[in-house]
């Protein structure tokens, strides 16, 4: 079996440790007789998975006790939705900082519920910087105030937090999430699809502070309303059972690895030797400069479409898969993410040296 070094943005690489594990419990989990898949998510043993996933995610994260944890699905992009239905609650007004596609389709559909404002955007130069925020462009009575923190497609995140005073600060961590402490007590909401950081597709994490859940609208569909997966520990229905158990043994791997602080430091030196090299390549170039540089998503250039994807196709062949950059950027884009290990990321800078001497 030759597994390949996968630089995908999402699905993304699991680490393997957690994969073994997995397929090692695949027939049989503990004592139970069957796979986690073929469960009830009512039994005894499920209820142990999804009480020390959340229990895990809490201890990792530091998640203060006034805050609730939610295993939801639909992905990020319900999230889009149920943010504004739950929270656009008081002046139905919220404010948005335009830095990428993700964080446009956030602000375009919570248009629909309530009057939205866009603070500051970055599209002039293809969201290949984050905006200077001005603060008398803040409204101090929005319902919330809403960022993408690491931007996927175009490899930026907000180095530091907008202050938003007592405006809730809702942030989509889809593509950051678990890459380094956060403080939570900054945030009112938290959300993030798991198939970046998290683990695979199909359940969405969501991190409430307890007093924004309670006030929907009242149009709202019941499983898009926080209080129905928090009054019901997120068995209002079937939840993405399986998902929630591959989160578990990425926590429990996380932990062993030192946590999110160890996850950080390995982080900035994967992203700084991938940089580091991009900076003093005469071939390639990132497309982002400066403290705004995403640890989780590069995307670089040589600056002919020709030669990109002559790279591409070259990379693939020797084991560095999904490096392809968004149609909206073009060129290439590694993501890596904590599962990628750092001689992955050394292995594709001695690849990239080599394409470069060939190609000079
Ligand atoms: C991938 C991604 C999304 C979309 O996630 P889905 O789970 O596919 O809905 C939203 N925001 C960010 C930042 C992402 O990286």
């Amino acid at each position: 079996m030759n597994r390949v070094y996968n630089f995908s943005a999402g699905p993304a690489t699991l680490p393997e440790p957690v994969l073994q594990k997995a397929a090692d419990e695949m027939l049989c989990y503990g004592d139970s007789g069957q796979s986690v898949m073929e469960m009830s998510h009512r039994s005894k043993e499920y209820q142990a998975i999804i009480d020390e996933c959340e229990s895990l995610l809490r201890s990792v994260m530091s998640i203060p006790d006034n805050y609730k944890v939610l295993f939801l699905q639909g992905g990020a992009s319900s999230q889009f939705a149920m943010i504004p239905l739950n929270l656009m609650n008081k002046t139905g007004k919220a404010d948005f900082v335009l830095t990428g596609q993700w964080a446009t389709k956030a602000y375009k559909e919570a248009a629909r519920y309530g009057e939205c404002n866009v603070v500051a955007s970055s599209k002039d130069k293809t969201f290949s910087y984050i905006p200077e925020l001005d603060k008398s462009k803040f409204n101090p009575t929005a319902d919330y105030f809403h960022i993408c923190q690491n931007n996927t497609i175009y490899g930026t995140r907000f180095a530091e937090l907008p202050e938003t005073g007592n405006v809730p600060l809702v942030a989509d961590m889809s593509s950051c999430i678990l890459s380094e402490p956060v403080d939570v007590s900054k945030y009112g909401l938290i959300y993030a699809g798991a198939q970046k950081n998290m683990g695979p597709a199909g359940l969405t994490v969501v991190i409430i502070r307890e007093d924004l859940i309670g006030n929907a609208k009242d149009f709202t569909p019941t499983m898009f309303n926080y209080q129905t997966h928090a009054d019901n520990g997120s068995m209002f229905n079937t939840p993405p059972t399986y998902g929630i158990y591959i989160l578990k043994l990425v926590l429990e791997w996380i932990i062993e690895k030192g946590g999110l602080t160890a996850m950080k430091e390995l982080n900035e030196k994967k992203a700084a030797v991938l940089y580091n090299f991009l900076d003093s390549s005469k071939l390639f170039k990132a497309t982002v400069q400066g403290k705004d540089r995403s640890l989780m998503n590069v995307p670089f250039v040589t600056g002919n479409e020709e030669l990109d994807a002559k790279f591409v196709a070259e990379a693939k062949k020797s084991g560095f898969i999904n490096i392809k950059g968004h149609r909206s950027v073009g060129g290439m884009r590694a993501s890596i993410y904590n599962a990628m290990p750092i001689e992955g990321v050394e292995k594709l800078v001695s690849f990239m040296e080599k394409f470069e001497k060939e190609n000079a």
